[in-house]
């Protein structure tokens, strides 16, 4: 069966076909900047075979609807094309950023379920609103295609109360849903899945700790293979130390800036957002820029370093708290797959906590899942890629089958 993937954001849409037979991935692209006068789709067929061919068209795209047609054209074009039929997509999985409290796993998408996502908008105002308009653009195009929702809230939805409870007015939980949600959890569940098959256990026995260090970070502590904390909270700024954003600071920096430093909420919202994390600290967010940085005596790129690893560290320390015994550490995404120096620094020390890096294989690169710990460590630490669309259509895949 083959798969369309489709994660569509506020001006563009990235999408992938897959087949299921072997996880093949047919076709992958990206409409970008659409709305804007000169839209750009890009569309590589069969990549990484000896057929590769890369599409490029650059148009005024109006909205998502001509963004898909583009990408849906791309797909059937009868001389290039990676299917000669739209009936040859057998289901379409979306990555939808926020199920609320309403969505535990993947659900077939129905008038309900699309009045349910609405409903979450206030949740999260720029994503959900972006990720319909894909939905009902693949509504229109694919008539009658199973269509599934796949959301980044779904996984932490086993959190217990006492660990998605902030200690707030127990009113706002009630009226506003205010509470942790965590994010990236189709990442941390691919990941921790990948995990126990390279381990070779099942996943339901396995206590991991999950990292995802891309531009936005987050970790989960996975008990038997579920999500009992996450670092990310109410909204995808709460935790560790990422490319923008701050991640924990204290609250009360917000009414200390609106009082003392002219700032209205607005501006709060986008300091913490937009100019902090690694970019508030030394200007940068793109953690090879800071590397170079630092090996141009750069102090205040030194700093962002510290500062990041020293985050992750403690959330590592409190997540073995959380979970007694830890079986495994996972490092994924752009910085967790590729930078080994950031990998050590946040385990450095953890020595007495049964964390050993074997530092050979820590320095190699691997596009593969590889084990970075000695032999004699007691926890596992693994680096193993996250791959979102083949998570989404796996996940897709697996509620036809429900
Ligand atoms: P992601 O959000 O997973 O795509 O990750 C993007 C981030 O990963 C970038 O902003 C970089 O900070 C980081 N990154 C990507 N490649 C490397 C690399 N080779 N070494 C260190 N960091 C990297």
């Amino acid at each position: 069966m083959k798969i369309l993937v489709i994660n569509s954001g506020s001006s563009s849409i990235k999408f992938q076909l897959l087949d299921m037979a072997d996880e093949a991935v047919l076709a992958s692209g990206l409409v970008e900047r659409i709305g804007e006068p000169q839209g750009l789709i890009k569309c590589t067929l069969r990549p990484g075979t000896d057929k590769e061919l890369v599409v490029k068209k650059t148009e005024s795209i109006a909205d998502h609807t001509g963004g898909m047609r583009l990408a849906v054209e791309i797909l059937l074009d009868k001389d290039q094309g990676v299917i000669a039929d739209k009936s040859d997509v057998g289901a379409i999985g979306h990555r939808v950023v926020h199920g609320g409290e309403d969505f535990h796993q993947p659900t077939v998408i129905t008038a309900e379920v699309l009045t349910a996502i609405e409903k979450n908008i206030p949740l999260a105002p720029l994503h959900n609103p972006a990720n319909m308009d894909g939905i009902r653009v693949a509504r229109e195009l694919f008539v009658g295609v199973v269509q599934v929702a796949v959301f980044d809230t779904a996984f932490h939805q086993t959190i217990p109360p006492h660990a998605y409870h902030y200690a707030l007015p127990y009113e706002l939980y009630e009226q506003e849903r205010i509470r942790r949600y965590g994010f990236h959890g189709t990442s941390h569940k691919f990941v921790a899945g990948e995990c126990a098959r390279v381990m070779g256990r099942p996943l339901a026995e396995l206590n991991l700790i999950t990292i995802h260090l891309g531009n936005g970070c987050s970790m989960t502590a996975v008990e038997n293979g579920k999500s009992v904390d996450t670092s990310l909270g109410f909204t995808p700024l709460e935790g560790l130390v990422m490319g923008t954003r701050s991640g924990d600071v204290d609250p009360a920096i917000h009414a200390f800036l609106a009082r003392n430093c002219n700032m209205d909420i607005e501006a709060i919202d986008r300091l913490l957002n937009k100019d902090s994390g690694l970019k508030g600290l030394c200007g940068l967010n793109d953690m090879r820029d800071i590397h170079a940085a630092i090996a141009a005596g750069n102090e205040r790129a030194k700093l962002a370093l510290q500062v990041q690893t020293y985050r992750n560290k403690k959330y590592i320390g409190a997540f073995m708290a959380v979970l007694g015994r830890v079986d495994g550490i996972v490092f994924t995404a752009g910085i967790g797959e590729n930078d080994g120096v950031v990998r050590a620094m946040s385990l450095q020390g953890l020595e007495p906590f049964g964390i050993t890096l074997d530092h050979e294989a820590n320095g190699r690169r691997s596009t593969q899942p590889a084990l970075l710990s000695t032999a004699e460590s007691r926890v596992q630490v693994w680096v193993i890629p996250t791959n979102e669309e083949l998570a989404i259509a796996r996940e897709t895949k697996a509620v036809l089958s429900r």
